[in-house]
């Protein structure tokens, strides 16, 4: 996967893409992050990028001259490439995005700071406006960052076999359960029994249980989702159906 990241301060990416699992994908070639200065597409003498917001108003937009360019550059000879504009009122990144972003073979973020960015370059060319929650931060490099941190560790090759995602938290529409390491007994506290058990089996029990009962009490919005997911086949459903009315009998009780 080639992506193409468009910032005014590509200098913050190489710190967190080259070290670690993303490190180690780009030099495998799994994976190509190319940090662009927008202000090297500018074609004003003094490589300004941006300009008053049209109406008044506080605050610089980035302007639609040098971004253009720079998206002509990079799409050039290419005909399936996503253009993601960070945006705090874009659509919320979630894991299902994710799923769906790792499969591309060509992204193009597009970061914007100050005010944002020219509306008519989004209008243009703008494919998916992605927001990483609620709130302002003060450029699209971070959300960058997370973005394309969560879709790398999906791509085949990028993890090793010890580091599946299949496992993790939403990957399976549910919260993760927990994990503890050695030792057995820690200051007093015990590890789960049916953990040094062996019986894998159980285990699995045991974690199905665990990620189902987490789930619903920090997230109950996604029990919901769950069972409308057309990739849980029936057998799975009716499997989690059964451990959930369990645990709300159980919780019942209590
Ligand atoms: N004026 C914009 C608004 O109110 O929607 C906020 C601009 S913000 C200060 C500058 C840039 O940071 C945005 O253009 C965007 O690229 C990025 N940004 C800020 N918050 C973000 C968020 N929650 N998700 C994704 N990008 C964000």
């Amino acid at each position: 996967m080639i992506i193409d990241i468009l910032t005014l301060f590509p200098e913050m990416f190489n710190g967190v893409m080259n070290k670690s699992i993303l490190g180690r994908a780009q030099e495998k070639g799994i994976i190509e992050i190319n940090p662009i200065n927008i202000r090297d597409f500018s074609k004003d003498k003094h490589k300004r990028v941006d300009d008053y917001t049209y109406g008044g108003g506080s605050g610089m937009v980035l302007m639609s001259q040098p971004l253009n360019d720079a998206l002509d550059s990079l799409t050039m000879g290419k005909n399936d490439c996503r253009v993601i504009y960070l945006s705090p009122k874009g659509n919320t990144f979630n894991q299902s995005m994710a799923n769906s972003l790792s499969k591309e073979n060509n992204l193009i973020f597009l970061c914007g700071h100050y005010e944002g960015i020219d509306q008519r370059i989004i209008d243009k060319w703008v494919t998916d406006e992605i927001s990483i929650g609620d709130y302002v931060l003060t450029g699209g490099e971070l959300p960058a960052m997370v973005i394309i941190d969560s879709i790398s560790r999906l791509i085949p090759g990028v993890l090793n076999k010890s580091q599946s995602f299949i496992d993790e938290s939403f990957y399976n529409g549910l919260l993760e359960y927990p994990h503890y390491t050695r030792p057995a007994v820690y200051n007093g506290q015990p590890v789960p029994e049916v953990l040094l058990s062996g019986n894998h089996k159980l285990i699995d029990e045991w974690r199905t249980r665990e990620s189902l009962r987490i789930t619903i009490e920090r997230r109950p919005d996604l029990i919901n989702q769950l069972f409308n997911r057309e990739d849980i086949n029936f057998k799975e459903k009716a499997k989690l159906r059964k451990l959930l009315d369990e645990l709300l009998e159980d919780n019942k009780d209590k």
